[in-house]
């Protein structure tokens, strides 16, 4: 009896109604990507975040995809593919950022773009795709070296594009509430590989410079990862409630 009560006062919500997200913690297996002042790896703390964050969605009645969850490392194309395939409402990579320049910090959120937004775009992007891209199978893929433009041109993709803006310009809105993030360096544009692969809202999000004493420290934290981990669920719900209304 008393389960078919539960069972009358449950309301499955239908699968197709519910937001579907996927994340993608960057890096992973051999591939650590940067390091704090204690050599805790960028790798192994989105990773932390993915799973927090993934955790956070679920319960905001979210279904979520890891493009990983443990320590390996998936093709950036694959990754990319995985929210393609499935129709994914968001995309988010996430990863930690690194600088010669010790006193640089703060969180930013890149969407596809041509080119480069400026110069330190330009060098983190050598930075996290060290080693991979160039591979035959990406250049076969990728055609001639303007595809990025005729991506973005493609009306179909237009409009994708403008949720990305709003998807990036949200999550820096919230990652502006974690004090230990700070400062909010803005929605920035590269042409990231994962960014480039996907047919979905994506977004490439820098959560802080491991470079920095104090915020790579910060970032290795779980206190600081539930707080971010928070704040990105916070931006998603945002966004997919002002997508469908
Ligand atoms: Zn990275």
């Amino acid at each position: 009896m008393g389960a078919c009560l539960a069972g009358l006062l449950l309301v499955p919500v239908p699968a197709a109604a519910q937001p579907l997200i996927v994340l993608d913690p960057g890096h992973g297996g051999d591939k650590p990507g940067a390091k704090n002042a204690d050599e805790k790896t960028e790798s192994s703390i989105v990773l932390s975040i993915g799973k927090l964050l993934k955790a956070e969605l679920e319960k905001n009645g979210m279904r979520v995809m890891l493009t990983r969850d443990h320590e390996v490392h998936p093709a950036l194309t694959a990754r990319a593919h995985m929210a393609n395939e499935i129709a994914a409402d968001a995309f988010v990579s996430i990863h930690a950022n690194w600088s010669p320049v010790p006193a640089r910090r703060g969180a930013e959120t890149y969407i596809l773009s041509a080119d480069a937004s400026d110069e330190e775009a330009a060098s983190l992007l050598e930075l996290e795709e060290a080693g991979e891209v160039g591979t035959e199978e990406d250049v076969a893929a990728e055609g001639p070296s303007g595809d990025v433009e005729a991506i973005l041109a493609d009306l179909r993709l237009a409009d994708t594009h403008r949720e990305s803006a709003r998807l990036a310009r949200t999550i820096q809105d919230e990652l502006a509430t974690v004090v230990t993030l700070s400062p909010s360096r803005g929605l920035r544009q590269a042409p990231f590989l994962v960014l480039r692969r996907a047919r979905v809202p994506a977004v490439l999000v820098e959560l802080g410079y491991l470079s920095h004493v104090e915020q790579g420290r910060s970032l290795a934290e779980k206190s600081t990862q539930k707080q971010t981990a928070r704040a990105l669920a916070r931006a998603l719900v945002r966004y997919v409630s002002a997508r469908r209304g």
